[in-house]
């Protein structure tokens, strides 16, 4: 038998599945591919497969739970149970009441419930297959799909986890580090770089986080770039681009979501912008507030490193999208 200590990182300084410390795992967004919510996103991130649906914003029974100056965010987090290899027991675990909570809480500052008093905005994650990272995959699922029922938020929040192995810093574990490494510290950051989750499994020092926190905020920028990419090629136009760019439909039954999505008067798409810095800087510094039902992911405005400059069109993008959401209840859950 051998009983040498597994080794996480070789001697060319690559993981176990070939990766460097500082690079997350391929990820493959789809939006709007379920036609009964009225936001959808489906996210692959590296084995981890998550569905994200929005309901909502609706009126919230029982009336006693309403709020009368804002929406209630109600987030599930749900692995199914053939999502990991020994067959996970259905129903709310203490973990899944954890991470629903938590993640609902990450949420919270971007989504600008003011403008739906006395509604709830429901948020479902499902976890269809498992391998690490999976409240992190499904926060970046979950905000997609948020922006795809046309629920104004302030920014993105991108989310991904940081870890320890082989007494080396590594970013985004996948599930060999997860369950077998020194540490595990998920983050959700937004655009303007407020951290909106942060939580940690084993033991680093403090040096360690700092650097830990410098590593994954990276990987949620990468995130971010992905999660901003989706969006444009849901609902964007490339400044010069020839054709609109659609989204392909994962699913036959996606299909009719997809067009209703991109069809601008079906689905109120209103716009789809490039401002300038200039404008978006403005439009801050004046301190003019959005018009209800309308979302804004405005420009990064955070470093854009030299490589990215080929991509400045679409760094330039604005997605706008106008939705009388209060207006169109879903039956639907
Ligand atoms: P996260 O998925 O957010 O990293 P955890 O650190 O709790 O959350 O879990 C890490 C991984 O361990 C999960 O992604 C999943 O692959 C596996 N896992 C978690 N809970 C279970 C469970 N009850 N049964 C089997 N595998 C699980």
């Amino acid at each position: 038998m051998n009983n040498e200590p597994t080794k996480f990182i070789d001697e060319n300084g690559l993981r176990v599945d070939g990766r460097r410390t500082d690079e997350i795992r391929p990820m493959k967004v789809d939006i709007g591919v379920l036609s009964r919510a009225d936001g959808s996103c489906y996210l692959e991130w590296g084995n981890n497969k998550i569905i994200s649906a929005v309901y909502g914003p609706r009126e919230l029974h029982p009336r006693r739970m309403q709020r009368p100056d804002a929406a209630v965010i109600r987030y599930k987090y749900n692995m199914a149970s053939f999502s990991v290899e020994d067959r996970q027991r259905p129903g709310p675990s203490r973990r899944s009441s954890e991470i629903s909570k938590v993640s609902s809480e990450a949420f919270e500052p971007v989504v600008m419930t003011q403008f739906y008093p006395n509604t709830v905005i429901d948020v479902f994650s499902e976890v269809l297959e498992a391998d690490a990272g999976t409240r992190t995959a499904a926060i970046n699922a979950a905000t997609l799909a948020l922006i795809d029922a046309g629920i104004p938020l302030k920014s993105l929040v991108s989310a991904c986890a940081v870890g320890k192995v082989d007494g080396q810093l590594v970013l985004d574990l996948n599930k060999k580090e997860d369950n077998e490494g020194e540490a595990d510290l998920p983050v959700a950051i937004t655009q303007d770089g407020e951290i909106t989750l942060l939580q940690m499994d084993g033991h680093l020092t403090e040096d360690e986080i700092k650097q830990a926190m410098e590593l994954v905020k990276n990987g949620c920028q990468q995130i971010q770039q992905i999660q901003r990419e989706a969006l444009l090629k849901k609902f964007g136009q490339y400044e010069g681009a020839d054709t609109e760019i659609q989204s392909v439909p994962l699913t036959e039954t996606s299909s009719k979501q997809e067009t209703e999505s991109v069809d601008t008067e079906s689905s109120e798409l209103i716009s789809s912008n490039i401002l300038s810095d200039e404008s978006s800087e403005n439009q801050e510094e004046s301190g003019e507030e959005q018009e209800p039902d309308t979302l804004d992911i405005l420009e990064d405005e955070t470093e854009q490193s030299e490589d990215n400059e080929d991509d400045s069109d679409e760094e330039d993008f604005f997605v706008e999208i106008v939705r009388n959401n209060t207006e169109g209840e879903s039956d639907d859950q």
